[in-house]
């Protein structure tokens, strides 16, 4: 039987050690929800040390900004290298990554190396992980690692965004404008965010099926 005095547990030291994937198309709020969830630490009653990874490529901040506005700082890692490297020698972001409770990672589809490196850091060094990116490149085609770490996930948060051409809350597919070879999907004006019907009729080709 409980006592009715009982005191509250005292809360865990440290975020757990897991891993959570926010997954979805542009406009979608993959950037705004990393950030809620990266600030929510700053409400424990214990000293959390966060640390943000962005692309090098994403230069619209110094940090990482949301289409709304909000902002974190965070360190810009060269995307062409494997994440897996920032383990194997002695740099700051060594320093700051051994540090870190909570390491999170924005635009991921960008890096190689992440599902590797994301495993290592919750089983190896014990971090709360959260990873923002895509999944689909403006072809629909699968793009990146995301996918891949998906099913590694704790928590899995896949979003959509609303269709630009009719409004539907399930918009998934980035939909290019004009031809372009490379997947520069940064902040780019020249993507819509589409749901399945109106991206089958924007697409010329008959790749998608
Ligand atoms: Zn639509």
């Amino acid at each position: 039987m409980l006592r009715q005095s009982q005191s509250p547990p005292p809360p865990p030291a440290k975020p757990e050690a897991s891993l959570k994937v926010i997954s979805g198309g542009m406009f979608s709020g993959k950037t705004e929800m990393l950030i809620q969830q990266v600030r929510r630490f700053k409400f424990s009653p214990k000293s959390i040390e966060v640390l943000i990874l962005k692309p090098r490529r994403d230069t619209r901040s110094d940090g990482v900004l949301s289409r709304n506005t909000l902002s974190e700082s965070a360190v810009a890692i060269d995307e062409t290298i494997s994440l897996m490297r920032l383990l194997d020698f002695d740099s700051e972001t060594r320093v700051r990554l051994e540090r870190a409770d909570v390491v999170a990672i924005d635009e991921a589809q960008f890096f190689s190396g992440l599902v590797a490196f994301c495993k290592q850091l919750v089983y190896v060094h014990h971090k709360h992980v959260i990873v923002a990116g895509l999944t689909l490149n403006s072809k629909a085609e699968s793009w990146g690692e995301v996918s891949q770490l998906i099913p590694h996930a704790h928590v899995h948060m896949p979003l959509t965004a609303v269709c630009r051409r009719c409004g539907r809350e399930s918009a998934i597919y980035s939909h290019c404008n004009v031809h372009k070879t490379e997947n520069i999907l940064i902040g780019d004006s020249e993507y819509e965010a589409l749901c399945g019907h109106c991206y089958v009729e924007a697409i010329s080709d008959a790749t998608f099926f």
